[in-house]
């Protein structure tokens, strides 16, 4: 066998993408499953931007392009955030990077030595840790609490010793595995405390257009100079417009740092497709009634689900999701009284029950399970039904 690189022979492949497969192949054998495990809207794009990409390919938007993205595009994006989340960017603070996942990659790669840390507040979504220890950093979680609403509460890490190798700290608000959202105020406070501590920040917001009950989504980088010169944002349009699969998102910090991401873009992978990049100029444009729909939709799943888990209250309790499209359930009672770890039940509900959801482990917390509600609510009403069965056969 070819001998790996000590980087990656430890490294997994992210979880929820493996249950996705596990529920995939199932699927291909004949099995009803429902899948309600990767974060990913049933939608399709809107079409105004599928129009564009394929008005692209035929005018031949088909070659190489900039390393940091069309500059057309650069503008979009720095106008879009410049009007939406309340804070001035410049075109050249942009990279348009393949999905938000790989903005944080680069962003890591560039941000973090060999020997250094990175805070993030846990429960979190999966790819983070690995991420980080690819750039050869290490983690160190800062609890949230269910007490909390696992809402960030810097009063709780005051006993903690953050080593002065610590660099940076990332932010996801809306949250995934939670769905919480963090107030304006709750940002501040946590900003403070990261800047107190030299950290820089980097803020997760692929969920910003993905909020409930009249809340409204705060930018980090929109809290003051100070906050916005010591931020790296990082978002997209993956979970907004329902393109997940067209590896589409951006990031915006100081231009020194942009454009030593895009250099590090230029050595990878050259840029993001060209007509992808072509139709996003389009994305950017979309008045805020196509997100709403979706999201309209997306609170009328939320809402029942949060109703069938009510109804399951003597196994389970849950935190109520602002944001996103996940509910984060406490399921530490039936486990325990089952003698089941979390990866255990969720093994057994997608081969036996033919339901997938995450276990919490994966997102650094035991005795939880994540699950998405992003599909159909004649998907989710059977998931439940199953769930119930399950959890009271
Ligand atoms: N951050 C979070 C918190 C996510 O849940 C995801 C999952 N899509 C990403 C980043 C990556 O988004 P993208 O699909 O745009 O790469
Ligand atoms: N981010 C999505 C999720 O948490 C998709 C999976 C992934 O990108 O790893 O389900």
């Amino acid at each position: 066998m070819l001998k790996l690189a000590n980087r990656v022979s430890t490294l997994k492949s992210s979880s929820i993408m493996e249950i996705s497969a596990k529920a995939a192949q199932l699927k291909a054998q004949g099995y009803e499953v429902i899948s309600l495990a990767a974060g990913e809207p049933d939608f399709n794009t809107p079409q105004p931007i599928q129009a564009a990409a394929t008005l692209a390919m035929k005018e031949g938007i088909t070659k190489y392009t900039p390393a940091a993205g069309f500059q057309a595009l650069r503008e979009a994006i720095a106008k879009k955030v410049t009007k939406e989340n309340s804070y001035s960017v410049d075109p050249e603070e942009v990279l348009v990077t393949s999905g938000a996942k790989h903005g944080l990659y680069l962003t890591l790669q560039c941000l973090v030595n060999p020997g250094e840390a990175v805070l993030i507040p846990t429960p979190a979504w999966v790819s983070y840790r690995p991420m980080i220890e690819l750039a050869g950093a290490s983690v160190i979680p800062l609890p949230l609490y269910e007490e909390d609403g696992y809402r960030p509460n810097v009063d709780r890490w005051k006993g903690m010793a953050i080593p002065p190798n610590a660099k940076g700290i990332i932010i996801n608000s809306p949250n995934n595995p939670t769905g919480v959202v963090y107030s304006r105020e709750e940002l501040m406070k946590l900003t403070g405390w990261a800047l107190q501590r030299n950290l820089w920040i980097i803020s997760d917001e692929i969920y910003e257009k993905i909020v409930y009950d009249n809340l409204a989504h705060t930018s980090v980088a929109a809290l003051g100079p100070e906050a916005k010169r010591a931020t790296i944002t990082i978002s997209g349009f993956s979970k907004s417009y329902a393109m997940t699969g067209w590896r589409f998102g951006w990031a915006i910090a100081d231009k020194p740092f942009i454009s030593k991401m895009a250099a590090l873009q230029s050595q990878s992978n050259s840029h993001v497709t060209s007509f992808v990049q072509w139709a996003a100029i389009t994305a950017c444009d979309l008045p805020e009634s196509v997100a709403g729909s979706m999201v309209a939709e997306f609170d009328k799943r939320r809402r029942y689900c949060m109703e069938r888990l009510d109804k399951l209250s003597q196994h389970l309790s849950y935190t109520r999701p602002t944001g996103a499209f996940y509910i984060f359930i406490n399921l530490s009672k039936w486990l325990i009284a089952n003698k089941m770890t979390d990866l255990e039940f969720c093994k057994d509900l997608l081969e036996i029950a033919h339901v997938g959801m995450v276990p919490g482990s994966s997102f650094g917390k035991e005795h939880t399970i994540r699950m998405s509600y992003a599909t159909n609510l004649e998907n989710l009403t059977k998931a439940f039904d199953r769930l119930e069965s399950f959890l009271t056969r």
